[in-house]
């Protein structure tokens, strides 16, 4: 009798374990998403240009060359944020023969893109991110980098990551012909 009872009272025990989760609004946590995104992006060094690279100037003789300001970073993390939501990528919603973003401050790219994320009732989780430059080195920059980024991006600054090496002379990070920067995201929706 017990043993016949026992799936019948266990049944009864989840439909009101589920239902108190409902009634307390506990429900909520177990609908939330997750999603991450990968993004990658590398830019030419050329002389006569500035070097931004997360919304911070640095100071070196050459900076990178691109139809926007070639912030490496905010383009790699621009890439991930749309990666996450499968939204195109930074050449579908900023496309380089658009003369209205020549010059662009890539920060205002990566306000537009986090607009339509939370658009969509996305926000970002965090940020993880690799600059690869033989030189200059970025180590000084980077705690502006990440106010910045943390402020844009509308998290905690201890959400966003932002790590630098060299290539050890390979490639042409490591020729110094140019910059490039790989980033992970992880966002959040709460509906
Ligand atoms: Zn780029």
């Amino acid at each position: 009798m017990f043993v016949k009872g026992a799936p019948r009272d266990f049944k009864i025990f989840v439909l009101y374990y589920l239902f108190s989760l409902e009634f307390i609004g506990y429900n909520q946590y177990h609908m939330w998403m997750f999603r991450t995104g990968i993004g990658f992006d590398s830019h030419r060094l050329c002389q006569g240009r500035r070097l931004i690279i997360g919304g911070v100037e640095i100071s070196h003789e050459k900076g990178l060359m691109g139809h926007s300001d070639a912030d490496v970073l905010c383009h790699a993390i621009c890439d991930a944020l749309l990666g996450a939501v499968a939204d195109g990528d930074i050449g579908t919603h900023f496309p380089d023969t658009d003369p209205q973003w020549k010059g662009a401050d890539s920060m205002l790219l990566l306000v537009a893109v986090v607009k339509r994320l939370h658009d969509k009732g996305w926000r970002v989780s965090n940020v993880d991110a690799t600059i690869v430059a033989e030189q200059p080195k970025m180590a000084p920059y980077i705690p502006s980098m990440r106010t910045k980024l943390a402020k844009t991006l509308q998290v905690d600054l201890s959400a966003i990551s932002i790590k630098a090496k060299t290539n050890e002379g390979m490639g042409f990070e490591g020729r110094g012909e140019g910059i490039s920067t790989m980033a992970v995201v992880l966002v959040e929706n709460r509906k």
